[in-house]
């Protein structure tokens, strides 16, 4: 698959933003904290919710592309932002729900203890 056709084809089930050089709101998703970091990733993937994700990260393996993911974008180094490649941008994603009898498990162990917290169902959003 070519990245033109890998492009056509994120964007039939994709329900974020597509954003290729030159688009309104381009240079802007692309920018991050450090205002050094001056990276062109060749598209970028505004998700809405998991299933853009995956449809992002299955359109740049297919079209060879390097995947990078920007979350807030406070990473000093710029790894946010690929030069060239598919940047798959979280931004719009500003919340986590769990339903139902779902819970949340953190848990650690070691050889001598091991512990866990679980939350109960909630929902957040910022
Ligand atoms: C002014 C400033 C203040 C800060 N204060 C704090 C603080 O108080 N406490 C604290 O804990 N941290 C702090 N940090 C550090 C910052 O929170 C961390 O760098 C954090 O990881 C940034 O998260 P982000 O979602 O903004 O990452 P982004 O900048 O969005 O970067 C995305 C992350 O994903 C990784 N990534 C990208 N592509 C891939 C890929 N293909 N595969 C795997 N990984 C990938 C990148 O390496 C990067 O770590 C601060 C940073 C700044 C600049």
């Amino acid at each position: 698959m070519t990245t033109i056709d890998s492009v056509a084809s994120l964007g039939e089930g994709f329900s974020g933003e597509v954003l290729a050089p030159g688009d309104p709101g381009y240079d802007a998703a692309r920018v991050i904290h450090n205002g050094l970091i001056d990276k062109r990733p060749a598209l970028i993937a505004r998700c809405r919710n998991t299933a853009d994700v995956v449809d992002a990260v299955n359109a740049a393996r297919d079209a060879g592309l390097e995947l990078s993911v920007r979350g807030g974008g406070h990473n000093v180094a710029g790894k946010a932002v690929t030069e060239g490649g598919l940047m798959i941008d979280l931004s719009l994603m500003k919340g986590t729900t769990t339903t139902g009898s779902a819970r949340l498990t953190a848990s650690t162990t070691t050889a001598s203890s091991s512990s866990s917290v679980a939350t109960t169902p909630t929902t957040c959003s910022t």
